[in-house]
């Protein structure tokens, strides 16, 4: 509509080597972990502070990471400390080693308030089975059944597994606050939508943005509804965080976000996340000509087939557009015998 992907720019084609760092400006460097899942890899960057370093976001807790760690900072990273980890949100390819810098480096945690207190909770809520409101979550979402029974018996994704022990104590960021880090100030913007009270920090004194999952290239962050709050709106916040990050975004912006390559164009990068959702959006309306459950609305939300690996993030973000559609006035639902809801349009079914 606008140039759109066109518009896009990838200055380094390349992401660092394993245990390298690629130096996007001065005192700004990229670093890659890796993941064990589809999404490979989560970027995190390391700010040179003088004295020491400031590092933002942290990967998976792992042997392997905690050794790539260690070779980094006894190689690129010069010997010199983490004083600081800064962690954009909860998600464990984010916080996973914060605990870890903390309590094994001395380093301070900054971060949101919610960022911090779900961390904290989730590391503590150690679950061998599906809990009986998430199995009742799942079943409302339409899960198929033999996929609903495999999961009541298998002990389900644990945060705790992949995220290191969190010490009591952190150091709060809000949106309107700045951050020194590499000889800059930064503004503090939180985004919400992929995780409540996420923080993205935005240069003063050059082009860069810290930008976590707010705002990613060429992937949409996954958008989801889970047990914890099966009500919950959380496109909308998307949505409203798009706009108004948008006021700040400039074409020479280079974003360096938690995956994916460092960007420019950051203008028509933004345009495409908000219209990517209302496409999807009218897309089920359409779909919705029928009544349906959630897990027989990815054909229109994604458009290609959702295998097994998928199957948890599809559904959550699935009922996530359809709880946005419904409180936005345009689809009720009701529930069928078997315990799922059905959405529809107003009148039907
Ligand atoms: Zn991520």
């Amino acid at each position: 509509m606008d140039g759109g992907e066109a518009a896009i720019r990838y200055p380094w084609a390349e992401p660092p080597e394993e245990g390298a760092v690629t130096r996007i400006a001065e005192g700004v460097f990229w670093i890659r972990l890796p993941l064990p899942m589809a999404l490979n890899h989560v970027n995190v960057y390391a700010l040179d502070d003088g004295d020491g370093w400031t590092v933002v976001d942290t990967g998976f807790n792992s042997r392997r990471s905690r050794a790539i760690w260690q070779a980094l900072l006894d190689g690129p990273l010069a010997g010199k400390p983490v004083r600081r980890v800064v962690v954009t949100h909860h998600h464990p390819d984010h916080v996973g080693l914060a605990g870890w810098f903390q309590s094994a480096h001395g380093a301070e945690l900054v971060t949101t308030r919610t960022a911090w207190l779900f961390s904290r909770m989730l590391t503590l809520d150690d679950q061998d089975r599906p809990t009986a409101e998430t199995l009742e979550f799942w079943r409302g979402a339409g899960m198929a059944p033999d996929i609903l029974a495999q999961r009541a018996q298998e002990r389900p994704f644990n945060f705790a597994d992949v995220v290191h022990p969190m010490p009591l104590g952190f150091t709060r960021v809000a949106e309107g606050g700045t951050i020194r880090m590499a000889g800059r100030s930064w503004d503090i913007h939180i985004g919400n939508g992929h995780a409540p009270e996420h923080a993205t920090f935005w240069s003063r004194d050059c082009d860069l943005v810290l930008s976590g999952d707010q705002i990613l290239p060429s992937i949409s962050s996954n958008i989801g509804v889970y047990a914890t709050e099966p009500e919950a709106d959380p496109l909308a916040e998307w949505l409203e965080a798009c706009e108004r990050l948008s006021q700040f975004a400039r074409d020479s912006h280079i974003v360096l976000g938690g995956h994916k390559l460092p960007f420019a164009g950051l203008p028509a990068r933004m345009r495409q996340l908000i219209g990517n959702h209302h496409g999807a959006l009218d897309r089920l309306m359409d779909h919705l000509e029928r009544p349906a459950t959630a897990a027989d609305c990815f054909a229109p939300l994604f458009k290609r087939k959702i295998g097994p690996g998928e199957y948890g993030l599809a559904l959550v973000e699935a009922v996530a557009h359809l709880n946005h559609l419904r409180k936005s006035g345009r689809i009720v639902r009701h529930r069928r015998d078997d315990g799922a809801w059905m959405w529809h349009k107003p009148g039907d079914g």
